[in-house]
């Protein structure tokens, strides 16, 4: 195949953006491509491996796309294009993106969100109990960085019973899952969450979860498929409530509001009702345990956290919080008078605000634009600090937009992206000479090495009867590869 010249196009990430950026090119581009995916962890897969939540295995089904493509154009056989993965290189420490803008006829950026949104208040630095969304979620789902770290296993989980979630976002209401049912085996058992979390989060006697929004109900972010799932605790005995000062049927005229919204309202207001009184019967389901309920989540809005409190051993105690306001222009007013402020208790508090873009340590020094929390683009096409277009420099998924949008958003968009490039490509005249990058003094994994890690967790999970069993360490991950 070495008589082919190919274009070279370096993907940085190989979550859902990267790999969908690489498939389309590969199954779409009519010039030849060489076509390779840098991973920080040395095993692919992103936020779906680390993000998606451990008992909704389905959606973890675009990683099967993702093997199929890699296996196909990972063969000498296939002639045309040419695919590798590398992991284990982190871009901007072990290879610079300014190596692979020189060497690359086209680089996509598709690192993810990589830092938290914060609440910016008095406490939420060091307070033990006090974690972000995206450090709880990574620890559940056994990320290397987090599964072991001792803010989470030196934490008393055996006096958590009251919970505080600021954000209402379906990763909030998939923390809630986890937390309020997590001693329910019949959910967690065949999973791959990490053991070592569940282990812990098991010890915790969760009596309350309260979601805490800004906002108002219109407002919420969740899906009605999210929520309906947590209503459908019940039959374990786990209850939901919204604050009827928040939430009655009539507080919204069906005229103004989409299909799917006045969905939400339907289902809430059945849910709200005692099993017995529900009319439809796809509201019946399952009734809750004779034994009654027994753990409670709450929608609450309306309120501004302003400050985390702790006990003498620095651990949290309560949050102090402030009523809001939301006025006819949509504007949030936060009311500060003492009449206004509360004090939640609380033994647990996570902040489900967002995961948020953070520019490459190399940005500033080859001028590419940020715009608060994603890479400045036109597009899919990168921008200069001058709002100009950065030559061959693309980017895709959650750093293109910011943290929002699901796996089939996230694909549309590296498709759309993926057509740029090729059209980029096709114009952009003679083939450069086919460079590429000197790993020889690089510890990095391949797509085979993937394929024997993959296959040694999907066998340690067989056993019992988990769909696998992750490493939960770099140094386990590294001996696997290595040995
Ligand atoms: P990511 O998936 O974050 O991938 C980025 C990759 O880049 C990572 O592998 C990272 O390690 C790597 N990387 C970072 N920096 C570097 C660097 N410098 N060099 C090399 N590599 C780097 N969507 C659904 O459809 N259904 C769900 O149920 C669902 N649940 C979710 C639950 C949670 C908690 C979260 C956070 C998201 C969820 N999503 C869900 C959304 C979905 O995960 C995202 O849409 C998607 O993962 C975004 O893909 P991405 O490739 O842009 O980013």
């Amino acid at each position: 195949s070495s008589q082919i010249n190919r274009k070279t196009v370096s993907i940085v990430g190989s979550g859902p953006s990267g790999f969908y950026t690489a498939y389309h090119l590969l199954k779409k581009s009519p010039i030849p491509l060489n076509v390779t995916i840098w991973e920080k962890l040395p095993i692919p897969f992103g936020l779906s491996r680390y993000g998606v939540a451990p008992d909704h295995p389905e959606v973890k089904n675009c990683e099967e796309t993702f093997t199929t493509c890699a296996e196909e154009f990972s063969l000498p056989t296939n002639k045309k294009h040419k695919f590798s993965f590398v992991g284990g290189v982190t871009i901007g420490k072990e290879i610079l993106l300014k190596t692979l803008l020189d060497e690359q006829d086209a680089v996509v950026l598709s690192y993810g969100c990589t830092g938290d949104r914060k609440l910016n208040i008095p406490g939420e630095q060091g307070t033990k109990g006090v974690f972000s969304s995206r450090e709880f979620v990574n620890w559940y789902n056994g990320h290397p960085d987090f599964a072991q770290d001792e803010r989470f296993t030196d934490f008393n989980w055996g006096k958590v019973s009251k919970v505080g979630i600021i954000g209402n976002g379906n990763v909030a209401l998939d923390i809630t899952r986890v937390l309020i049912s997590s001693q329910i085996d019949e959910i967690w058992k065949a999973t791959d969450i990490s053991p070592l979390a569940l282990k812990l989060v098991r010890k915790a006697p969760v009596k309350d979860v309260r979601l805490i929004a800004r906002r108002d109900f219109v407002h919420s972010k969740f899906t009605n498929k999210e929520l309906r799932e947590l209503w459908e605790l019940e039959k374990f005995g786990i209850r939901g409530s919204i604050g009827s000062k928040f939430f009655q049927k009539e507080m919204f005229d069906p005229s103004k509001y989409d299909r799917a919204f006045n969905r939400r309202v339907e289902m809430c207001s059945e849910y709200l009702k005692p099993f017995d009184e529900r009319s439809k019967k796809n509201y019946k389901k399952t009734p809750p345990p004779s034994t009654g309920y027994e753990k409670f989540w709450e929608l609450d809005y309306l309120k501004t956290p302003l400050e985390i409190n702790r006990d003498g051993a620095g651990a949290i105690k309560s949050l102090t919080l402030c009523n809001n306001q939301i006025h006819e222009d949509n504007s949030l007013q936060l009311l500060k008078n003492s009449s206004n402020i509360l004090i939640y208790d609380m033994d647990l508090l996570i902040t489900s605000l967002g995961y948020a873009g953070i520019p490459l340590p190399e940005f500033s020094n080859l001028s590419i634009g940020f715009d608060r929390d994603h890479v400045a683009n036109k597009q899919g096409r990168v921008l200069t600090t001058d709002g100009e277009i950065f030559p061959h420099l693309y980017a895709s998924g959650w750093i293109r937009k910011g943290s929002q949008g699901v796996i089939a958003s996230t694909m549309q968009d590296a498709f759309e992206v993926g057509d740029r490039i090729m059209q980029d490509l096709t114009v952009s005249g003679a083939l450069s000479s086919e460079k590429s990058i000197d790993l020889s003094n690089i510890r990095h994994s391949t797509w085979e090495d993937w394929e024997r890690i993959n296959k040694k967790e999907v066998l340690r999970g067989r056993k019992e009867h988990k769909p696998r069993s992750k490493f939960l360490t770099l140094e386990e991950l590294w001996s696997n590869i290595e040995d």
